[in-house]
């Protein structure tokens, strides 16, 4: 069955939107400068998915992106990376990791 989005909205402040981009060799995520070409929708079930705005207007859901938090490290301050998911390699809602100084952050589903 196919949901009817009841309600578009920007992306919330203090996410961003990370797309997969795949090479040959390898994918990796990477985050986009422009979230205005994103919008959040909500079903009537209470459930999000994210949309992507093309040119002409069009809206699809788009599969290849996903939406996480800004976060910055504790320790140093520099922005904070999604872990991967081993089995899935989707961007990990819950657990991130700082590149600069190495330490892992581990976000509570309650505060989610
Ligand atoms: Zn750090």
């Amino acid at each position: 069955m196919k949901k009817i989005a009841k309600k578009l909205m920007p992306i919330p402040e203090g996410y961003v939107v990370l797309t997969k981009e795949s090479t040959s060799v390898k994918s990796q995520w990477i985050e986009q400068e422009n979230i205005r070409h994103f919008r959040l929708a909500e079903y009537a079930d209470g459930t999000t998915a994210l949309y992507r705005v093309y040119h002409g207007g069009d809206l699809n859901h788009d599969y290849e992106s996903v939406l996480v938090q800004k976060l910055y490290c504790l320790h140093c301050g520099e922005p904070l990376t999604p872990d991967l998911g081993s089995v899935t390699g989707i961007p990990d809602l819950y657990n991130y990791h700082c590149t600069a100084c190495g330490r892992s952050i581990e976000i509570s589903k309650e505060d989610y």
